[in-house]
C-alpha cells in the first residue's frame, strides 16, 4: 500500500478469484466456465471488419443489444441495463440502493460482502440452514435490501418462483436483487416477477451458460426506474463499460440460444453422472442446480483433496469459510473432464468403497 491511499480503504479486503493458470495445462473445474466455445456464428460476427473498428467508441447504450435482450426475455427494451459482467451490476446496485443495510446468506457469492465492506454498508450475513438451504422466511420483511443468488453460489441450491415473490412482496420499499448466475442450469428465473414488483431486480450473465466468461457481459432486468438509476451510475463512472466486440458477441448469442440451450442440457446430464458417481464414492453432494457441486468426503479434508487434485492436473475450488472448508466445488465440465476428475480422485482415495 503506498502513502497515497485513502485511509477508509487501508482496510478494504478485496475479492480473491479463482486461480486463472496461464499455462493451461489443467483440467480447470475451478471457476464454473462453461467447458464449450461460443458457437460458431459468434465467431463471425466478431469479424475482422468489425475489429478494425476498435478506433471508434462503443455505443454507450447498447441499443441493439438491450432490443435483443428484451425480445429474448420478454420484457421493454428500458426495463433492461448491460454491464461489464454482472459484477458490474452487483456494484452499481450495492453503490446505489443498500444505504439502509443490506442482507445476503452466509455461505454465497464472495463478492458481495466485498461491496458491502467497499461502501461501508450496515450489513449482515444470514446463516443457511443445515443442509445449506436458503430458508425464504429469513428475508421476508427484513426491511433492508436482500441479495440472493439464486441457484446460490457454492451450493448449487435453488428456492423456488414462489418465494422469491414472497420476499420481494414483503419488502416492497426495498431492493430485492437476485443473482441468476447459474439459473440456465435448471432453476425457474423470477424475470417474470419484474413485471409486478417495482424493488425485484433480477442480474444475469453471459459468463457462465453462454460460454463468455472472457468478453465480461452482465445484464439486469428490473423496473425502468431501477434500471434509469443504474444508467445514472454507470454514466457517472464508465459509460463505456461494454466494448463494441462484446456488444456484438452478445447478440450473436442470443441468436443462437438453440446451441447454448443444448449445452446446458449436456451439463445438467453431466452434473447428474458425476452426483451419482461421487455418492457412490460416499461423497456428500449438494443437489445443485448450477453448472458445478459442493462435495466433500469423510475420508478427506477438502484442502488436502484440492491439492492432491492440483498435483494432477485438475484445479477445483476450495474456500476456507468455517462452514465449507471441509467441502470442495466442482465445475462441470465435459463428460472426459468428470471421468478424469472421477480416476484422479480414485487414484488419491483409493477407488470406491
Ligand atoms: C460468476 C458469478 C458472477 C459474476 O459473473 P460475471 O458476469 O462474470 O461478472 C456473479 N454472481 C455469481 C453468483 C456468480 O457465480
Amino acid at each position: 500500500m503506498s502513502r497515497f491511499l485513502n485511509a477508509g480503504y487501508a482496510g478494504l479486503a478485496a475479492y480473491v478469484p479463482g486461480e486463472q493458470p496461464q499455462d493451461m495445462q489443467y483440467i480447470k473445474l475451478n471457476t464454473n466456465e462453461s467447458p464449450y466455445p461460443p458457437s460458431e456464428h459468434l465467431l463471425d460476427a466478431v469479424s475482422r471488419a468489425e475489429v478494425a473498428k476498435l478506433n471508434l467508441y462503443p455505443d454507450p447504450d447498447c441499443r441493439l443489444l438491450s432490443r435483443a435482450i428484451a425480445a429474448r426475455y420478454d420484457v421493454a427494451p428500458e426495463c433492461v441495463f448491460l454491464a461489464n459482467g454482472s459484477d458490474d451490476i452487483l456494484n452499481f446496485c450495492f453503490m446505489g440502493f443498500c444505504e439502509s443495510g443490506v442482507i445476503f446468506p452466509d455461505i454465497s457469492y464472495g463478492f458481495y460482502e466485498v461491496y458491502a465492506n467497499l461502501y461501508g454498508l450496515n450489513y449482515s450475513k444470514i446463516p443457511l440452514d443445515r443442509d445449506f438451504s436458503v430458508d425464504f422466511r429469513d428475508y421476508c420483511g427484513a426491511g433492508r435490501s436482500i441479495v440472493l443468488a439464486n441457484p446460490n453460489a457454492q451450493t448449487g441450491k435453488a428456492i423456488s418462483v414462489g418465494q422469491i415473490e414472497q420476499i420481494a412482496a414483503s419488502n416492497p420499499d426495498r431492493l430485492v436483487l437476485i443473482d441468476e448466475a447459474y439459473v440456465d442450469f435448471g432453476a425457474q428465473s423470477c424475470v417474470p416477477l419484474t413485471k409486478r414488483y417495482e424493488n425485484l431486480l433480477v442480474c444475469q450473465t453471459f459468463s457462465k451458460s453462454r460460454s463468455m466468461a472472457g468478453a465480461r457481459l452482465g445484464f439486469a432486468i428490473a423496473s425502468p426506474g431501477l434500471i434509469a438509476d443504474l444508467n445514472r451510475l454507470k454514466f457517472s463512472t464508465n459509460p463505456y463499460n461494454i466494448n463494441r466486440l462484446t456488444q456484438l458477441a452478445g447478440i450473436a448469442a442470443l441468436e443462437d440460444g438453440e446451441y447454448y440451450d443444448a449445452n446446458c442440457r449436456k451439463i445438467i446430464e453431466t452434473r447428474a453422472y458425476v452426483r451419482r458417481e461421487l455418492l457412490a464414492r460416499g461423497f456428500y453432494v449438494t443437489d445443485s442446480s448450477a453448472n458445478f457441486v459442493l462435495a466433500r468426503s469423510d475420508r478427506m479434508d477438502g484442502q488436502a483433496l484440492y491439492e492432491a487434485l492440483k498435483r494432477r492436473g485438475i484445479l477445483v475450488r476450495h474456500f476456507s469459510d468455517a462452514r465449507i472448508r471441509d467441502c470442495i466445488r466442482i465445475t462441470i465440465g465435459t463428460k472426459q473432464q468428470m471421468d478424469a476428475l472421477l480416476r484422479k480422485i480414485d487414484e488419491i482415495m483409493g477407488g470406491s468403497i
